[in-house]
């Protein structure tokens, strides 16, 4: 049976993405040695380095002044890189979700950390809009989508200080304006590649600008000198990245990513919204398109687990609802088919008729 992959993390990725890199990882380029055991400063990789490099760029019309970097440690090691290297007194947060929640966390052992605002009290279901950012910041960081509660920030925000963003489980999904920002960085397991390596784009003349000591592992200068290549960086998820990026821009880019993402979210949140059966869970203006959240309706709570029995006998992986949420959630990256969104409204509306 076709397996639909809703996995929320490490998650769905483009077939040839993975066909090159079992290729690659039984035979690199031809050289009779597997991708595993070649030296990341092997000739060949460098190429594989540096065309990763200038996709993102190009993807992401990153201007003239940043440097993309492929880091070990996950989106979690750069809570605490982001304020090491740019938060001398003062940093803005905003409470969006569990994974804001822990980057404000680590922000306090750095300086002084302003929570402009939280939607936890309402249980993360929507992303604050009224709130002020004070000017004298070194930076306000966001969530840009809420992995685990559903929420997105659709636009980046107007503020007069630079922009950190938490993009694990949105990039390439839509445009951004990545002049506004210092940093952006996420863990490349949702939209990008295999788990293991990260993504950073961070803007040269931000850094060095604090007084602290910075260990040279976390020192982003340290990577910006040697380009990724410092110490062993994670070589077969930069190849695996590198392919997801050939497939993005052979796609039609981040352009058609987004109208993709607006066509998957459309025809499910429409399903949600119709089916009587089903509830959304995050406010409709902050939906997000990559992690769709839904329960059952309260007058039909008892038939969550049946629901979610029948919806895996009928091939859908990954559905259930993050533990702190519950019912289900969808997640949606740019990878995902329109047909297997169709295929999880094909059963949520079979559902409906036998009940
Ligand atoms: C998954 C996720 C993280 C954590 O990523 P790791 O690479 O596992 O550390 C952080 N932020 C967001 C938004 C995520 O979705």
């Amino acid at each position: 049976m076709k397996k639909h992959n809703f996995n929320a993390g490490p998650s769905i990725l483009p077939r040839e993405v993975i066909e090159n890199t079992a290729q690659a990882i039984l035979d690199f380029n031809g050289s009779g040695l597997s991708l595993m055991e070649i030296s990341h400063r092997a000739k060949d990789f460098q190429p594989v380095v540096d065309e990763a490099v200038a996709l993102f760029k190009e993807l992401l019309h990153i201007p003239e002044g940043y440097s993309v970097l492929f880091l070990g440690g996950g989106a979690s090691m750069e809570f605490c890189m982001v304020p090491y290297n740019f938060l001398e007194k003062k940093a803005a947060y905003i409470n969006t979700g569990t994974w804001a929640k822990k980057a404000i966390k680590e922000a306090k052992g750095f300086g002084e950390v302003v929570e402009v605002a939280s939607s936890e009290k309402d249980g993360f279901t929507y992303i604050p809009k009224d709130f002020e950012v004070p000017s004298d910041v070194d930076y306000f960081h966001i969530t840009t989508n809420n992995t685990i509660y559903g929420t997105e920030w659709r636009t980046d925000p107007e503020v007069n200080v630079p922009l950190v963003g938490d993009m694990s489980s949105d990039i390439f999904s839509r445009p951004i304006d990545v002049s506004k920002y210092i940093c952006i960085y996420g863990g490349a397991q949702k939209n990008l590649a295999p788990a293991g390596v990260t993504f950073v784009i961070v803007k040269n003349e931000a850094l060095g600008k604090v007084s602290r000591y910075i260990p040279t592992m976390l020192n982003y200068q340290t990577h910006v000198d040697k380009g990724s290549m410092f110490n062993t960086p994670p070589v077969v998820p930069i190849y695996a990245a590198l392919q997801t990026l050939r497939w993005l821009k052979a796609q039609g880019g981040v352009e058609e990513m987004n109208r993709r993402a607006q066509q998957r979210a459309d025809l499910l949140y429409g399903e949600i919204d119709r089916n009587k059966l089903f509830r959304g869970t995050a406010k409709k203006e902050d939906r997000s398109r990559m992690n769709i959240c839904f329960v059952m309706a309260d007058e039909y709570k008892e038939l969550e687990a049946d629901f979610l029995k029948f919806a895996t006998e009928r091939g859908m992986v990954g559905i259930k609802g993050h533990r702190s949420v519950g019912g289900f959630r969808a997640s949606c990256y740019n990878a995902m088919p329109l047909e297997s969104v169709q295929a999880l409204v094909d059963c949520m509306q079979e559902f409906e008729k036998m009940h």
